[in-house]
């Protein structure tokens, strides 16, 4: 299949490590920002292929993870009112409130449905004019557009009965959130390849300069993968911080102008509280004034006392990449996919989630 096969070769995977190995002389920490990637790196064994002084650090680019407890407590306070449909992403069903998830206000009768666009609640909302259809919308800069495109199909369509519940955040804000924390070990990210077909990289130039670190645009398949560390360690080594595109088959320098134009129109930057991360300032979306009638957080009166993370979970030290799921003494034992303790267990990107997954018991015990 033309832009997988390829991208999943053996022979050039090795010929990469290969290339990788003679590159490096001395230890490199690098972040993949990307739970997409985190699951590929352990989908295909990458850290295997590795010299023992590249050390990868999983990122908090896992939407899932990252949604802080305060608004998934939220959710579960809307998902329970009788004239709500509450829907959502199917991840998020399960990812741990104070008191519980969405599947618990499920079981307990309340209307909660997994849907795969946003477009699908606009329908959902037009069949069910007496009740108020709330759709959780989580995510980077590549879900917003679509988010942003239903609030304003609502509008014309003049439905009264459509919410946004929204928690999206943003990357170049949380990399910089990530250079500040002082105990940070990164020295080098492979950018998010996704978020960078919608935005462009241009975002990415300031912060290389900043923190005098390289940023490698990359995609999702192990040879990309492998390509842009190869390309981080050369200039890590070059002792270079510039961003280089590796993603180029999809990620141009503006990105995406037509999501952009709609982002903008709808959505006004707000600083956003990132799980295990805290308050990260001008790192996420909220709709407009003009769209205020559609803000589930304005329209549903909600308590927010109730929040209380789990005391075991390590998972922000992992986000911000100074543990791993080695670290955690719940990992796969009070803590696994089925009944997970923290976010980064929930979604199939998150990295214990990837560790449990994929038996990477080697690193973990
Ligand atoms: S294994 Fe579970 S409890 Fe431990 S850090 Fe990961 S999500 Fe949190």
């Amino acid at each position: 299949m033309r832009f997988v096969d390829e991208f999943r070769d053996e022979k050039q995977a090795l010929l990469l490590a290969d290339q990788i190995r003679k590159a490096t002389t001395q230890p490199w920490r690098i972040m993949e920002v990307c739970g997409g990637q985190t699951h590929t790196i352990m989908q295909y064994g990458l850290p295997d292929l590795l010299p023992n002084e590249i050390e990868l650090l999983h990122g908090p680019g896992c939407p899932v993870c990252v949604t802080g407890l305060e608004l998934i407590d939220k959710a579960i306070q809307i998902a329970s009112l009788r004239d709500v449909i509450f829907c959502s992403y199917g991840d998020m069903l399960r990812v741990p409130g104070s008191k519980g998830d969405l599947f618990d206000v499920k079981a307990a009768g309340g209307d909660v449905r997994i849907v795969y666009s946003p477009l699908d609640c606009l329908k959902i909302a037009r069949e069910n004019r007496g009740k108020r259809v709330v759709f959780l919308a989580i995510g980077f800069e590549t879900t917003a557009p679509a988010n942003a495109m239903a609030v304003k199909q609502a509008k014309k369509m003049k439905l009264d009965n459509f919410f946004l519940l929204c928690s999206h955040v943003t990357v170049p804000p949380v990399i910089s959130g990530l250079m500040e924390f002082p105990e940070t070990l990164v020295q080098g990210f492979l950018g998010p390849g996704h978020v960078c077909s919608v935005m462009g990289w241009t975002q990415y130039d300031e912060l290389c300069q900043k923190y005098k670190i390289p940023i490698v645009v990359t995609g999702f398949e192990p040879i990309d993968i492998l390509e842009g560390i190869l390309k981080v360690v050369r200039q890590l080594e070059a002792g270079e911080s510039r961003v280089e595109n590796q993603y180029s088959r999809a990620v141009t320098r503006d990105g995406n102008k037509e999501a952009q134009a709609i982002l903008d129109e709808v959505f006004d930057v707000c600083d956003q509280e990132w799980r295990g991360l805290g308050l990260i300032p001008k790192s996420g979306y909220k709709l407009k004034i003009d769209y205020a009638n559609y803000d589930a957080e304005i329209v549903f009166d909600t308590d927010s006392d109730s929040v209380c993370e789990s005391g075991v979970c390590i998972s922000g030290d992992i986000l911000k990449g100074i543990k791993k799921p080695k670290d955690c003494p719940a990992f796969g034992k009070q803590c696994t996919p089925e009944q997970p303790l923290g976010a980064t267990m929930v979604s199939s990107e998150g990295t214990c989630a990837a560790y449990f997954r994929y038996g990477r018991l080697d690193l973990v015990v």
